[in-house]
């Protein structure tokens, strides 16, 4: 698959409440191709994570993935802010997200967030600090991950995807961008002066 296979925003297949995997799928052909085709999409694109509707198929599986190469830029200190560290593939079917503390908090954390499927855009989002995600993996095994950080971002993006949410939906507003021009006024900036440099 080419990487323009990933379907972009406009494509209604990412507006679509996903389909529950059923138990007879778990372990098919079908089902093992289709999260082989989403692990070389996301690392082909390079991303740390996809839906399957992103793949135009409309059923509850995410992966993810975090290395260190994707986050080779980030200095130590800024990895230290978002909660970015590397962790190992996972796949997870039907997932179940638990939302950890509370909307309200003001400590909950603000970084610039993009998506495969609104290419070369990135905006403000406001995401939980921590999840508790479960579901099953390939194999039919049940799955608790308990996440903070830049992966419960990833697990809240990439949920949000199975339910035909889009971070656009979710952003300030104000602070979506190009990326080449964010890179170039807001990158490394602290998140209170990004705000008020775009008087987001
Ligand atoms: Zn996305």
């Amino acid at each position: 698959m080419a990487k323009h296979d990933i379907v972009r925003a406009g494509n209604p297949v990412l507006r679509a409440r996903a389909a529950e995997v059923e138990p007879a799928e778990i372990g098919s052909k079908t089902m093992r191709d289709l999260v082989r085709t989403m692990v070389e999409s996301m690392r082909r694109a390079p991303g740390v994570g996809l839906a399957a509707p992103q793949i135009g198929v409309s059923k509850r599986v995410i992966v993810l993935e975090d290395a260190e190469r994707l986050m080779a830029t980030l200095s130590p200190a800024l990895r230290a802010e978002r909660g970015r560290a590397p962790f190992a593939l996972r796949t997870i079917i039907n997932p179940v997200l638990e939302l950890c503390g509370d909307e309200a908090d003001p400590a909950q954390p603000v970084f610039f967030e993009g998506c495969l499927s609104v290419p070369g855009m990135s905006a403000l989002v406001a995401r939980r600090l921590e999840v508790v995600v479960r579901g099953i993996d390939e194999k039919g095994e049940p799955v608790e991950w308990r996440a903070s950080g830049w992966p419960a971002r990833i697990l809240q993006h990439e949920v949000d995807h199975l339910d035909g949410t889009l971070y656009v939906d979710r952003m300030i507003t104000r602070s979506f961008g190009h990326n080449d021009e964010v890179g170039q006024y807001a990158a490394g900036l602290p998140t209170a002066a990004v705000r008020e440099l775009y008087r987001a």
